[in-house]
């Protein structure tokens, strides 16, 4: 349709992404953007589809790239490298978003960043400026990104208005975030399935500083023992997208839910940036960051303020 609104999140899309697009999407359609329309610009994950077969609602469309001149509303991000392609020749409308700002357009647009720990804590809030209703579907879709976002209220990234946010929702639907969330977290850890190329790409992230490019993917398990038994593998695979992308350096980090922790495995021809960024020795390409689970907030900037400090790395 020609004057469609297209919202998505980011690629490798997480809980935030996929359903703030559909909550944004509802958002949009109740204060009269009939052409409003959540898509997504990439795969599903488990934990995402859990939160969606729990509530019985189908997936987003897919959608590759888009046409010169297309009307977009942006959630969970702001970054062209984590958008989806041809963005720089798209109409952007709208964002709404909880991350650091690297974002530039030549035209007005209504643009809102909170520095808050999920997207959704937002899209709360402006439903409530406008008077719009919160059902128990679009609760729990709340609920799941903030679950999601800030590990059941434990990472560094949760901020007091998550909180509000959880408990008033909590409240009003009778809903559990300590008993739904961990299941739905739990979900998102099974990666039977998965090859090492998939299980890096579940949520990575592409970032670009000064000349330097680099990626942070994070998985979450309930089993360190369970993923790094495959480091080899893993290895292999994040070596293959340095070349195939020309990146500077990679990390990976598997998040351990349960006990707050992540270790990674770091590669490439700047990994030792990645040493002094967290002030730790890398041991055979791996490292145990302790109390260390948010990307946002705990691996990426110590890498911009070492990328910042000495650029010829
Ligand atoms: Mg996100
Ligand atoms: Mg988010
Ligand atoms: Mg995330």
């Amino acid at each position: 349709m020609e004057n469609e609104v297209l919202i998505f999140g980011h690629k490798s899309p997480d809980t935030d992404s996929i359903t703030s697009s559909i909550v944004m999407e509802n958002l949009e359609r109740k204060l009269g953007n009939e052409n409003a329309k959540a898509v997504r610009i990439g795969n599903v994950n488990k934990e995402t589809k859990y939160v969606l077969d729990y509530l019985g609602i189908d997936e987003p469309e897919y959608i590759e790239n888009i046409a010169d001149g297309q009307n977009v509303i942006l959630v969970d991000h702001n970054e062209i490298t984590q958008s989806v392609d041809n963005l720089q020749n798209a109409k952007i409308l709208k964002v709404i978003d909880h991350h650091t700002m690297n974002f530039v357009a030549p035209y007005q647009l209504y643009y809102r960043a909170e520095p808050v720990g999920c997207t959704q804590t937002v899209l709360y809030k402006m439903y409530k400026e406008n008077d719009v209703e919160i059902d128990e579907k679009i609760a729990t879709l709340m609920l799941s990104a903030i679950a999601s976002d800030t590990l059941v209220l434990k990472s560094p990234t949760t901020t007091a208005q998550d909180i509000k946010t959880v408990r008033e929702l909590e409240k009003r639907f009778g809903l559990d975030i300590n008993t739904y969330g961990v299941e739905m977290l739990k979900a998102g850890t099974d990666i039977s399935e998965f090859t090492p190329e998939q299980v890096i790409n579940i949520d990575s992230k592409l970032f670009e500083q000064g000349n330097k490019k680099f990626r942070i993917a994070q998985v979450n398990t309930a089993d360190l023992d369970s993923i790094f038994k495959n480091q080899v593998y893993f290895e292999e695979a994040i070596n293959e997208d340095i070349k195939k992308e020309n990146l500077d350096f990679y990390v990976f980090a598997a998040t351990d839910i349960i006990n707050s922790n992540s270790k990674i495995i770091s590669l490439g021809n700047d990994a030792p940036v990645v040493e002094k960024a967290y002030g730790i020795s890398i041991d055979n390409h791996t490292a145990m960051l302790e109390n260390v689970v948010s990307r946002k907030k705990q691996m990426l900037p110590p890498i911009l303020n070492a990328l910042n400090g000495d650029i010829n790395l």
